[in-house]
């Protein structure tokens, strides 16, 4: 059986990350994931400049921002004129190119172990990871960062709080502008609130022009089978103006839409394994917070706790606990589940408290933007 101080389990943004800092760091460690390359699924499609700072903490950014599409220009618009336009830095890519560029150039392959992994049983002070084909793993600790796969959690006897059922939907698609856009990328918010959508935002990808739009339909509500069926005139039914400032566009290749459902699991049950990223509680893609928490996870553990409690230990459940209570952690992930219901209030509520925040966010940029123009 090989044996490794830490095996991460889950390749995406949390894991891959967390593979890249130990590495640096020199310390033993696996990786293991059922995918050679991450693939291409609907996931974060943009880092903010909070996102950015936090990647460059890890000290892995300089090769893997490379490989993402640079954007500065942020336009913000409604009812068909541009509100406010700041300058920031921004990255628009497809969710597996980022992940796939830290998993390129941070993690060693000889770290790399290909499977799916079906239990984790704790024997002493060692942890055993048996993966689908039999393989058998030992570790002091495991990391889990599986996403939203929740059958490891299950099988460790771990409970799940279910925050906001069907909290929101996110939709992504491709598109090509018959002229060009003026913007790299721009956020439209909604034009009344009788739409249930947050926002829709455009932005540049390495492979063209790709849009995002959040909002709080149920699958089967029509709006849904109308945007499948035509979204450019769906799309203008919901923001009658949108057209002033975009011109006409084709949505080219499939509609992705995902119901979200946030969530979190509880932390106080298991020695030996520490759960990061959508492996620990979900976000709104609409707040934008998955991979501040994604990534704010990794640098924690990877940075602080693991080299703590390799030196330390032992790596029970109480002192697991450290980083589940990490000042820096509570703060990102209450900020992230705030920001969720925040959304959902502003976009949907209907009470006058509300409404006014609807407009007092349109009149703050409204006026930061003719300020700005002079
Ligand atoms: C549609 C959508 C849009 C989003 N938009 C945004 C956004 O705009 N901004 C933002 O900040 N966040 C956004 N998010 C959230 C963000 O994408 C996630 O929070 C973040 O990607 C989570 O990363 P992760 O590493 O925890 O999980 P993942 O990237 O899902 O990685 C999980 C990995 O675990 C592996 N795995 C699963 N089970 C096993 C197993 N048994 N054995 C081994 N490996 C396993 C999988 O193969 C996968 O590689 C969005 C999410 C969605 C769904």
């Amino acid at each position: 059986m090989e044996h490794t101080d830490i095996a991460i389990v889950g390749a995406g943004l949390a894991g891959s990350l967390c593979a890249g800092m130990l590495g640096k760091k020199g310390v033993s460690h696996v990786l293991i994931d059922p995918r050679e390359a991450y693939p291409d699924e609907f996931r974060c499609e943009k880092f903010n400049h909070q996102q950015i700072e936090l990647l460059e903490e890890t000290g892995l950014a300089k090769n893997v921002l490379s490989d993402l599409m640079p954007v500065k220009d942020v336009w913000m618009a409604r009812f068909g004129r541009l509100v406010r336009k700041q300058h920031y830095p921004h990255y628009g890519f497809s969710y597996h190119q980022a992940v796939n560029a830290v998993r390129r150039h941070h993690v060693n392959q000889d770290n790399f172990k290909l499977g799916s992994v079906q239990s984790i049983t704790c024997s002493g002070q060692e942890h055993i990871i048996e993966t689908s084909d039999g393989t058998e793993i030992s570790a002091k600790l495991v990391v889990l960062a599986t996403g939203a796969n929740a059958a490891l959690q299950k099988q460790l006897g771990m409970s799940q709080e279910m925050l906001s059922e069907r909290h929101c939907l996110a939709i992504g698609f491709d598109l090509e502008p018959e002229t060009d856009f003026e913007f790299d990328t721009m956020t439209y918010w909604p034009e009344s609130a009788s739409g249930k959508m947050s926002y829709l935002t455009f932005f540049r990808t390495n492979t063209g022009w790709r849009a995002n739009l959040f909002g709080y339909w149920n699958l089967k509500d029509p709006q849904i089978a109308n945007l499948k069926s035509d979204p450019f005139r769906c799309l203008v039914s919901l923001m009658p103006n949108l057209e002033k400032i975009t011109g006409r566009f084709s949505v080219t290749g499939k509609l992705r839409v995902r119901p979200i459902n946030l969530y979190q699991w509880n932390a106080n049950q298991v020695d030996g394994v520490v759960a990061l990223g959508d492996a620990w509680s979900s976000s709104c893609p609409g707040a934008g917070t998955g991979t501040t928490k994604a990534m704010n996870d990794a640098l924690l553990i990877s940075k602080t706790f693991i080299p703590r409690w390799l030196e330390h230990g032992p790596m029970n459940a109480d002192t697991l606990s450290e980083f589940y209570n990490a000042p820096r952690k509570l703060e990102i992930d209450t900020e992230s589940i705030d920001e969720a219901y925040k959304l959902r209030h502003i976009t949907l509520s209907k009470s006058l408290y509300w409404q006014a925040q609807r407009w007092a966010r349109f009149l703050y940029h409204g006026m930061r933007g003719k300020l700005a123009s002079g």
